[in-house]
């Protein structure tokens, strides 16, 4: 029998994450318990798209608070996390203007390096882009993307420096309880006891919270992306984007590629995330290659070099459950990543951590987030959304 004060199931950029900075609180023998490998879900196939633009408050700050840390990755976690600050660029409907003006006028209170630009600016940052449903263009300078894999590995080897001990190609088969009380896991190595465990497993965490009785609503869907050779008449000016007109999002990727990602919904399908196909099939190439050459015509003539799909946790309103379960104490989680998940990483480690060892998130207030929003009837609305698609609320 093994004993831990802090088991973590999942070690994908949430999981490890907030292992680090459990760790870096000096808050016992942490075990990272992970069934396959590090960045074996959503994590080590996300877009890994780093930026502030959200429609709400509560996810800004934690955007903007983990912005600090891919910034200053070296110095607070150590290592390179590959982030390439090159810019993003947000487009919506010219309807949505007032929405994009009430949401960049919060990221700039916040602090956040900001504004709106008109087209023929965003026309001069990449003249490869078609603009003519524009009238407004929001503009952050210093976001762009990182490299998620790289992420998650310097978190896990600080982790592992400060005396995380990583338990992988082990699966948590239950939670255990005595009562009202978490007392550890069991694993398909043998037990764990431990008074606190944090359930990170993405796509796969209904297996876990089914047997204890807890329904979050939580629905795993498969994720695609595309990646498509620049054609010769593209510039090479690439920044990243977000298109909430053609529900589309894009950022370069090995020097001369585009990846792509487009939020239809019924290309986002529902299913169970132990069987889900890897790679993508050719009605949803075909959907990334038009959506994307209208916004960037001269894409029309790129080749497609590669795809993958994956599984991620979508919440029934399109924000993430973060916090403790009331119905066992000493039971955390961090679920329903909904997509978005990934650039927030550093501070949902940092404010569960937070929440874990002082009882309260102090970085950033976590009651929003918190999983018993749904039982109390207090779903989650965004005042000045674009659109309010049910898989692009947050992502
Ligand atoms: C295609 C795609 C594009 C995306 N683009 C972006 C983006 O641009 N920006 C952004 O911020 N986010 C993006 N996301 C979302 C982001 O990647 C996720 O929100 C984030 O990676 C979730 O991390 P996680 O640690 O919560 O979960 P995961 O990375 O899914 O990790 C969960 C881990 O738990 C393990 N596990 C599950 N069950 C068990 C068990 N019983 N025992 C042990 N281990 C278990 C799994 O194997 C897995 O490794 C994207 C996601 C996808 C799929």
């Amino acid at each position: 029998m093994q004993v831990a004060d802090i088991v973590i199931v999942g070690a994908g950029a949430n999981g490890l994450s907030t292992a680090f900075h459990l760790a870096r609180a000096k808050a016992g023998k942490i075990v990272v318990v992970e069934r396959r490998h590090l960045g074996a879900g959503a994590t080590g196939k996300s877009g890994a798209l780093v930026r502030t633009n959200y429609a709400n408050e509560p996810e800004t700050r934690l955007a903007l608070e983990s912005m600090n840390y891919f910034k200053h990755w070296d110095d607070l976690v150590g290592g390179d996390c590959g982030y390439q600050p090159i810019g993003l660029l947000f487009f919506t409907r010219p309807e949505h203007a007032t929405h994009l003006e009430a949401n960049i006028a919060l990221h700039r209170k916040l602090g956040i390096n900001t504004h709106i630009i008109s087209p023929d600016e965003a026309l001069a940052l990449d003249p490869s882009l078609s603009l003519a449903d524009v009238t407004h263009v929001g503009y952050e300078p210093e976001s762009g993307f990182a490299d998620p894999n790289a992420t998650i590995y310097s978190f896990a080897r600080a982790a592992q420096d400060t005396g995380v001990e990583l338990q992988l190609n082990t699966e948590v088969t239950r939670i255990l309880v005595e009562g009202q009380r978490v007392t550890g896991v069991e694993t398909s190595n043998g037990i764990i006891q431990a008074p606190t465990v944090v359930i990170v497993a993405g796509a796969w965490a209904n297996n876990l919270f089914a047997p204890l009785h807890i329904d979050l609503g939580l629905t795993p869907r498969r994720a695609k992306v595309v990646v498509f050779r620049w054609s010769y008449e593209r510039t090479p000016q690439h920044l990243t984007y977000l298109d909430r007109i053609n529900l589309m999002w894009a950022r370069p990727i090995d020097d001369n590629c585009t990846l792509v990602g487009v939020d239809l919904e019924h290309f986002f399908e529902a299913r169970e995330p132990d069987t889900y196909p890897e790679a993508v099939e050719q009605a949803y190439i075909d959907v990334c290659r038009e959506q994307l050459a209208k916004r960037f015509p001269a894409m029309r003539h790129s080749t497609m070099r590669g795809n993958w799909a994956c599984m991620l946790m979508q919440s029934p309103d399109g924000h993430p459950m973060i916090g403790s379960l009331p119905q066992y104490t000493g039971l955390f989680c961090m679920a329903g990543d909904s997509g978005t998940s990934f650039k927030t990483s550093p501070a949902i480690g940092k404010c569960l951590g937070e929440l874990i060892t002082e009882g309260q998130a102090t970085t950033v207030d976590l009651t929003p987030f918190r999983p018993s929003r749904f039982s109390e009837g207090a779903p989650w609305h965004d005042d000045f959304d674009y659109g309010n698609h049910p898989i692009t609320i947050s992502r």
